[in-house]
């Protein structure tokens, strides 16, 4: 797998797709030595649920296990440290990890209970739990999602769970940004394996889930957070701290240079489109009201979500408004002709997004240039 190589897998069953996913990054080569302490990192900021939108899916951390002692390995350890305010060892409980460790034999490291270690970060000290330094490789789990303070959360910002409590607290003191820029040059940026299940809207702690059903791997934290604000609809420069960490030289943050190898074709992809995630539960209050200007037949999870986080960003930019045609997306529309849809199965509609799926960004951009009401609309609007 190259640094610019990001493996992109969609589905429900998470845990084959975890497997399936290594097994095509090759995983296990890149790590090398079998004797090697090999950390796992998901997060797990507190005890709430994977389907709320804010923690790791447990079955990706079952799935990495089993492809790691399969391969093996077997000087594994789950590690991390939960946000200010929770026990970690209450978080690993609630979510199940007491139950993993026991059935794997992998041990579950308390960050909070470690001692920190000063280090410099590229010209910044800062303290890092020891034992995620003592990783001879670390395996970064975070959730793709929306925050409230740095605007997205991927992996870089996924490595606080790797400081004290003390440093965390310092972090926020800091600005958060420079902080987190700098700590991606303290820790190891081996390789990550991204939840794109169901992560937030825009808040950490989860709540607005938004289904996507889909699970990264990457080399480069920078590409992968840079990544992750094309599928939210969010310029790169808005977060400044992937600018700060592509300065020194983590990694790089032009999505153009990425090479996306999608493992499975689109005719494979699960059908999730209104009540969203794998039981069925309805969409929250929020994502109700945004998938209330679209028209969804047979959209793939990964589309439809896409479109979802696009018409959130419009809306913080207050340019949804009554009297907009809806917008139209999923294979129900293949060969049927419309006003305005997103995707390869509305190519021919009027105005129509190529792309399958496309990224966020992308329809922001095409929304602000082609959205607009039926005159006989405006004039009753108006
Ligand atoms: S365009 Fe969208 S809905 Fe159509 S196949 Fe591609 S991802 Fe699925």
């Amino acid at each position: 797998m190259e640094k610019n190589d990001i493996y992109i897998i969609h589905g429900t069953n998470y845990k084959e797709m975890t497997l399936r996913l290594l097994t095509e990054a090759g995983l296990a080569d890149q790590i090398g030595d079998r004797g090697k302490r090999v950390a796992l990192k998901p997060n797990v900021l507190g005890t709430m649920r994977p389907e709320e939108g804010a923690t790791t899916h447990p079955e990706l951390v079952c799935g990495a296990i089993e492809y790691l002692q399969a391969h093996g390995f077997r000087n594994l350890s789950i590690m991390e440290s939960s946000w200010v305010g929770e026990r970690t060892s209450r978080s690993f409980a609630a979510l199940g990890y007491d139950r993993i460790s026991e059935q794997y034999g992998v041990p579950l490291i308390d960050l909070q209970k470690d001692e920190g270690v000063s280090c410099d970060a590229k010209g910044m000290k800062l303290t890092v739990c020891r034992k995620a330094l003592e990783a001879d490789f670390l395996i970064n789990m975070p959730v793709v999602k929306g925050h409230c303070q740095t605007v997205v959360t991927c992996a870089l910002k996924n490595n606080k769970g790797l400081i004290p409590n003390a440093e965390k607290r310092r972090f926020h003191t800091l600005g958060l940004h420079k902080p987190i820029a700098h700590l991606s040059a303290a820790v190891r940026n081996d390789f990550i394996l991204a939840d794109n299940i169901c992560g937030d809207l825009d808040f950490e702690e989860g709540g607005n889930p938004v289904p996507m059903n889909r699970i990264w791997a990457a080399r480069d934290p920078v590409l992968c957070d840079a990544l992750v604000c094309d599928c939210l609809g969010i310029s790169v420069d808005e977060v400044s701290y992937i600018r700060i960490a592509e300065k020194l030289g983590t990694g790089c943050a032009d999505t153009s240079k990425a090479n996306l190898i999608f493992l499975n074709e689109s005719a494979d992809w699960e059908f999730t489109p209104i009540t969203g995630s794998r039981n069925s539960a309805p969409l929250p209050r929020r994502v109700q009201k945004l998938a209330g200007y679209t028209d969804p037949k047979d959209a793939c999870s990964a589309c439809y979500g896409s479109l979802i986080h696009a018409l959130n960003r419009l809306s913080e930019a207050g340019k949804l408004r009554a009297g907009l045609p809806p917008v139209c997306i999923g294979q129900g529309f293949q060969g049927r002709s419309g006003e305005i849809g997103i995707g390869k199965c509305t190519s021919c509609f009027a105005k129509s997004l190529h792309g399958c799926p496309p990224k966020a960004i992308d329809i922001v951009k095409f929304l602000e240039e082609n959205w607009t009401q039926a005159p006989d609309k405006e004039i009753k609007n108006s």
